[in-house]
């Protein structure tokens, strides 16, 4: 399953396309995308929940937020923006597995927006 576009949100899988966290640690390997479900948690340690992203293409950039800058990956001129990024470990009981949450997505797990967390940081 493609993932081309993670600013948008996926519909929600059938629960056949779900599979277990063991056995996705085992064909991640070879698969880049999969469906799991469990129970998640806060990966300790982390310094921030954001991250300098070029607005047009989302992609990380070493900016200061809010310059405007040619991007080198879209090459367009575009906005830095922060951009939410929370890691967390998955458990559904057969394993547990650290993954990464960006965007929309964390923002519907986490009662904070993007521009609350980067205000936290530089305030
Ligand atoms: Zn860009």
């Amino acid at each position: 399953m493609a993932y081309k576009d993670s600013s948008k949100l996926l519909p929600p899988p059938s629960a056949n396309d779900i599979i277990s966290v063991a056995n996705a640690l085992n064909t991640l390997k070879d698969v880049k995308t999969t469906w799991i479900i469990g129970k998640i948690s806060l990966t300790p340690g982390q310094q921030k929940f954001w991250f300098e992203a070029c607005e047009n293409c989302q992609k990380a950039i070493n900016v200061d937020v809010g310059w405007v800058m040619r991007c080198p990956s879209c090459k367009e001129e575009s906005r830095v923006v922060a951009r939410t990024r929370v890691g967390i470990a998955v458990d559904d009981g057969t394993g547990s597995i650290n993954t990464v949450i960006f965007g929309l997505d964390a923002e519907k797990l986490i009662p904070f927006t993007t521009l609350q967390f980067w205000e936290a940081h530089t305030r």
